[in-house]
């Protein structure tokens, strides 16, 4: 019998190990993208190195995107389902709240195209905007 979270792994051809469906499973649990830290204290113990690589397995096969959004640590959350590993950007805006540090995937906002002069070549665009989360702005 397999469980949902095993599913979702082998639908993006990754094979389940049992640290691979921890890891899948702290990632739904939080709506926040979290940073290998985070991840890292949420499994104790947990060894940082397999950790990363696990990272870096979820994001190479679409499973998850990097988020750079100026904290100093890369975040990572879950794709959308529809997001391959060829075509898998942070291509919706994401969201830093000053307040709690949270930083929060927004799918339905897609990053305009900006067009650039002459010769610069694109490899990705990410767009993280800053301020208070719904959550803070209530609490004033
Ligand atoms: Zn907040
Ligand atoms: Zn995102």
């Amino acid at each position: 019998m397999r469980s949902p979270l095993e599913d979702i792994l082998i639908a993006k051809q990754i094979t389940p190990t049992a640290m691979r469906l921890l890891v899948l499973e702290v990632l739904q649990q939080h709506a926040a993208a979290l940073s290998l830290a985070d991840v890292e204290q949420l499994l104790q113990p947990a060894d940082r190195i397999t950790v990363h690589r696990t990272l870096k397995t979820f994001t190479d096969k679409g499973l998850v995107h990097r988020i750079e959004d100026g904290s100093g640590a890369a975040k990572y959350a879950l794709c959308e389902p529809t997001c391959t590993p060829k075509l898998h950007q942070d291509l919706h805006v994401h969201f830093f709240c000053t307040s709690c540090r949270e930083t929060s995937c927004l799918p339905t906002v897609a990053v305009p195209t900006i067009a650039l002069p002459g010769a610069y070549q694109v490899q990705e665009t990410s767009l993280v905007m800053k301020g208070r989360c719904p959550r803070c702005a209530d609490s004033d």
